[in-house]
C-alpha cells in the first residue's frame, strides 16, 4: 500500500459512523483528523489546514453548513458533504454554498474512497490548469482550447454552439465538482433556475453528451445526477 500524506478532517458526530469512515480512510493510507462537532471542527481546521474535509450536515451544536461557510470565506479546500438526508434540496443547497461533492448514507468503502480520490485529484488538477490565458484543458481524449474556444475529442474538433462551448468551459473549469442546475444557469444565461431554464439546460446538455459520444451505462465525460446537476468527470 502506498502511503500518502493527505490530511482529511472528518466531521461526524455519530461514533460508529465516524469510526467506520476513519478506519476506511486509515486503511487507504490517509491521515485522519476527527471532530464530533462544528466547533471542534473549526478549531481543527484552523490548526491543521487539511487537504480535504468530509462533513456531516447534522451536527449537535451547529449545522454542518456553518463550517462550509466558514471554510469557503477564504479557502477552496475541497469538501465532501456526508448526508443522511434524502432530500435533494439539502444536497443542492450544500453544493451551491461551495461543497465539491456529496455522498448519501449509507455508503460503502469503495464509493467513499472513489469520491475522495476524485476530489483530491481534481483539486490538484484545476490548481495547475485554472483559467490561464492560452490554457488548455486535457481529460483523457478530451481537449479544450480556451483561446480558440474549441473542443476536441481524439484530436478531432467537435462542432459546438456558443452556448454548448460555454457550458463545456464552465464544467472543465470546475472539473470533478458537481455543478447544480442553478449554478450553471446563473453562469451561462444569468438569472435563476426555473422550469424553462432547466429545460433549456437539459437540451443543451443532451446535445453536448451526444457530441462527446457519452452513452448510458459506460464511463462518460459528463455525469448527470437527476434533480441535482452535472459533473465533468476527472
Ligand atoms: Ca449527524
Amino acid at each position: 500500500m502506498i502511503q500518502n500524506k493527505y490530511k482529511i478532517l472528518l466531521v461526524e458526530d455519530e461514533d460508529n459512523i465516524r469510526n467506520l469512515v476513519a478506519t476506511m480512510l486509515d486503511t487507504a493510507g490517509y491521515q485522519t483528523i476527527l471532530a464530533d462537532s462544528c466547533t471542534a471542527a473549526k478549531t481543527l481546521y484552523v490548526s491543521y489546514l487539511p487537504d480535504l474535509i468530509i462533513l456531516d450536515l447534522g451536527l449537535p451544536d451547529l449545522d454542518g453548513l456553518h463550517l462550509l461557510d466558514f471554510v469557503r470565506k477564504d479557502s477552496l479546500t475541497p469538501i465532501i458533504v456526508l448526508s443522511a438526508r434524502a432530500d435533494e434540496a439539502d444536497k443542492v443547497g450544500a453544493l451551491d454554498r461551495g461543497a465539491n461533492d456529496y455522498i448519501t448514507k449509507p455508503f460503502g468503502s469503495g464509493e467513499l474512497l472513489a469520491r475522495v480520490r476524485a476530489v483530491l485529484r481534481n483539486n490538484r488538477f484545476s490548481a495547475q490548469e485554472g483559467r490561464l490565458p492560452g490554457g488548455r484543458f486535457l481529460l483523457k481524449d478530451l481537449e479544450i482550447d480556451y483561446d480558440g474556444r474549441r473542443v476536441l475529442l481524439k484530436n478531432q474538433e467537435i462542432k459546438l454552439t456558443q452556448t454548448e462551448y460555454n457550458i463545456m468551459a464552465l464544467l472543465s473549469e470546475n472539473c470533478g465538482k458537481m455543478m447544480t442546475y442553478a449554478a450553471i444557469i446563473k453562469a451561462i444565461w444569468g438569472g435563476s433556475a426555473q422550469e424553462g431554464s432547466i429545460k433549456k439546460l437539459q437540451v443543451n446538455m443532451a446535445n453536448i453528451r451526444k457530441k462527446l459520444g457519452d452513452k448510458p451505462g459506460e464511463i462518460n465525460y459528463i455525469v448527470n445526477e437527476l434533480g441535482v446537476g452535472y459533473r465533468l468527470n476527472g
